[in-house]
C-alpha cells in the first residue's frame, strides 16, 4: 500500500510499504481521511530519536474497519469509525481515571507519534481507539478527533467561566481556532471575539459564529478591550491557539481579573508570571493558566455528537495521498483555511 512516512527527521514522503496485518484486540482500517495537524510539523522538527523513524504519520483519522482481529468483538468490516489517537499506558493514575491525555508516559503515545499512523491507505489500531461515526462524512470525522476535540477539551476545563453574557478571546482561527468559535456558538451564551493576523481567517470565524473579529495588528488590544473591557475587566476566557510571544502576550493582556487562559497551541512562546502587586503585573490577579492537551475518549463521543447533530463541522482543503507533503508545507506557510485533510 502506498503511506506517507517520516523516513528521517524532517523528511516526509510517500513510500510504498506492506499492507499491516491487526493483531490479537487490534483492528486494520481502511482510511477514508485524515487531517494535517500542526502537531505533526512538530513531530517533523522534533531532534532525531525523540521519535520513532521510519514512522506513518497523521493521528487524526476516520476510516471503515476492513478486517478485526483476534479477539475483537463489536466491530465488522464495512463500520465507520473515528480514532482515538492517544494510547495511554493504562496503568497510571491518570489513565486510570479514563485521561489518557494526562498520561505519564514521556513521549506521548499515540497513533501516527509512537507507532504508525493514518496517511495511508490502510492502519492498523486498538479496537479500543475506535469510536462510532455513523453516517458522518469521514472527511468531516477526521478533523474531530483531535481540530474538533482539542478545543472542545480546552472549553470543557473552562466551561465554569463561561457563563452566559460573559467574554471569550479566540486567538488564532486556524485548523483548531475555527472549531473553537463553533464549540463555543454551539454549546455556550458567550460573546465570541476571534483574533487573526488574516482577513480571511476572520471571515472564517465570522460565518462560524464568532461575534466579533480583531485583526491582529498594532493596535489589536485596544480594540479587544473595547469589546471585552478595560483592566481588570476583560475576557473572561482566553483561547491561545497559536502560542507564540506575540499572541501570548495578547492573551495575558486582554484577560480579566479571575480570568481563565489556555495556551492551546504550541508555538514556543513564553508565559511570564511575576506575582506583584505594585509595578504592572504579567497576570491579573486570580487567573489560572490551562495547557490543555488533546482529550479525552468521553470528549471526544461529545464531539462526534455535535458533528452528527450539525452544530459543527470543519472547513476543510482536501489533497490526495501523493499530495500530503505539499499540504504540511501550506500548512507550515499558514497558507492552509481551516484544516488540510488528505484522502487516501
Ligand atoms: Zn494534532
Ligand atoms: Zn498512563
Amino acid at each position: 500500500m502506498r503511506a506517507v512516512r517520516m523516513t528521517a527527521p524532517g523528511v516526509l514522503e510517500q513510500v510504498a510499504v506492506p499492507t499491516p496485518t491487526p493483531g490479537p484486540g487490534e483492528v486494520l482500517l481502511a482510511v477514508g481521511a485524515v487531517g494535517a495537524c500542526h502537531s505533526d510539523l512538530h513531530v517533523l522538527d522534533a531532534p532525531a530519536g525523540f521519535f520513532p523513524t521510519p514512522i506513518t504519520l497523521g493521528h487524526e483519522i476516520a476510516g471503515t474497519v476492513e478486517a478485526p482481529g483476534a479477539g475483537v468483538t463489536g466491530w465488522s468490516p464495512g463500520d465507520r469509525a473515528a480514532v482515538y489517537g492517544i494510547i495511554g499506558c493504562g496503568r497510571c493514575r491518570a489513565c486510570l481515571r479514563g485521561r489518557e491525555n494526562q498520561c505519564r508516559q514521556v513521549p506521548p503515545g499515540g497513533i501516527g507519534l509512537s507507532r504508525d499512523g493514518g496517511l495511508a491507505e490502510y492502519v492498523v489500531v486498538p479496537a479500543s481507539r475506535l469510536l462510532p461515526v455513523g453516517g458522518l462524512d469521514l472527511i468531516q470525522a477526521a478533523p474531530l478527533t483531535d481540530a474538533g476535540l482539542t478545543p472542545y477539551h480546552a472549553v470543557e476545563l473552562a466551561r465554569p467561566a463561561l457563563r452566559p453574557g460573559t467574554c471569550c478571546v479566540v486567538i488564532g482561527v486556524g485548523g483548531l481556532g475555527h472549531m473553537a468559535v463553533q464549540i463555543l456558538a454551539a454549546t455556550t451564551a458567550v460573546q465570541i471575539v476571534a483574533v487573526d493576523t488574516d482577513l480571511a481567517a476572520l471571515d472564517l470565524a465570522t460565518r462560524m459564529g464568532a461575534h466579533h473579529v480583531v485583526r491582529a495588528d498594532p493596535d489589536a488590544v485596544d480594540r479587544i478591550r473595547e469589546i471585552v473591557g478595560f483592566p481588570p475587566d476583560g475576557a473572561d476566557v482566553v483561547i491561545d491557539c497559536v502560542g507564540v510571544d506575540a499572541t501570548l502576550t495578547t492573551a495575558r493582556t486582554v484577560v480579566a481579573t479571575g480570568g481563565r487562559l489556555l495556551l492551546v497551541g504550541l508555538g514556543g512562546g513564553t508565559l511570564p508570571v511575576r506575582p506583584v502587586v505594585d509595578a504592572p503585573p504579567t497576570l491579573p490577579l486570580e487567573v489560572s493558566v490551562d495547557i490543555p492537551f488533546w482529550g479525552t475518549r468521553a470528549e471526544l463521543q461529545e464531539v462526534i455528537a455535535l458533528g452528527q447533530l450539525g452544530l459543527i463541522s470543519a472547513e476543510v482543503q482536501t489533497f490526495p495521498l501523493d499530495r500530503a507533503p505539499e499540504a504540511y508545507d501550506l500548512l507550515r506557510r499558514g497558507e492552509i483555511q481551516g484544516r488540510a485533510v488528505v484522502v487516501p
